[in-house]
C-alpha cells in the first residue's frame, strides 16, 4: 500500500522583475495540465527529499502587480491558498524591498491568527555593484516580521535548493511532529 505523501502549496509573492519565475524555473518539476488550468498557468509540482523524508511542493507563480490599488480576485486568492509563502525582492531594487514589507503586512491581515511559514528572499546577489539593500537590512526586516531569510542568486543558482528545503523545514516545524 502506498503511503500518501504530504503535499503543500507554496506561493511566490513579490514585485515584477525580482526573479520569482527564474527561481521557480530552477526548482521546476512537472507542470500538469490540470494544475495549470487550476492556477492560471504557473504551477510547478515536484517531490523533494529533505532530512530523509519525502514531500511534494506545489509552487505557484501567479502573483500579479496591483492595478491602481484595485482589489483583485486572483491576488486575494493567492493570499488565501498558500500553506507557505516566499516573498521575493531584488537586492538591487530598494522599492521591491519596501514592497516585500507591504506584502508581509497584507499577508498577516489576510491570514490573521494563522502561523504560516514565510521566507523573505533577497535575490540577485550576483549583481554586487548594483546592490541597494544589504544583507543586514534583509535580516533585520525578517526579524521584525518574524519570518526566515535567505539571499539567493537565480543567475548563479546560489542558495536556490536551500530556499526550497528551508520552506519544507518551516512547514514541518509547524506540523508539530505530525
Ligand atoms: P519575476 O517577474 O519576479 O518572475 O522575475 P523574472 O524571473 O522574470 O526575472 C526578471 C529578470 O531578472 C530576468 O531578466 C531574469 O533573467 C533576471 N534575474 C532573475 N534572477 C536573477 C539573478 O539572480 N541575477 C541576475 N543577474 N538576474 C536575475
Amino acid at each position: 500500500p502506498s503511503l500518501r505523501k504530504p503535499r503543500y502549496r507554496v506561493v511566490l509573492l513579490g514585485d515584477p522583475g525580482v526573479g520569482k519565475t527564474s527561481l521557480v524555473n530552477l526548482f521546476a518539476g512537472v507542470q500538469e495540465r490540470d494544475l495549470l488550468d487550476q492556477h492560471g498557468g504557473a504551477a510547478y509540482e515536484r517531490r523533494l527529499t529533505v532530512d530523509g523524508e519525502e514531500t511534494t511542493l506545489l509552487v505557484l507563480d501567479t502573483w500579479e502587480p496591483e492595478q491602481r490599488g484595485e482589489e483583485s480576485e486572483r491576488r486575494s486568492r493567492c493570499l488565501q491558498i498558500g500553506n507557505a509563502y516566499i516573498i521575493v525582492y531584488s537586492v538591487t531594487d530598494r522599492d521591491s524591498f519596501e514592497s516585500a514589507s507591504e506584502l508581509r503586512i497584507q499577508l498577516r491581515r489576510a491570514r490573521q491568527a494563522e502561523d504560516i511559514p514565510i521566507i523573505l528572499v533577497g535575490n540577485k546577489t550576483d549583481l554586487v555593484r548594483c546592490r541597494e539593500v544589504s544583507e543586514e537590512e534583509g535580516q533585520a526586516c525578517a526579524a521584525v516580521f518574524d519570518c526566515k531569510f535567505i539571499e539567493t542568486s537565480a543567475a548563479l543558482q546560489h542558495n536556490v535548493d536551500e530556499l526550497f528545503e528551508g520552506v519544507v523545514r518551516q512547514i514541518r516545524l509547524r506540523q508539530g511532529g505530525k
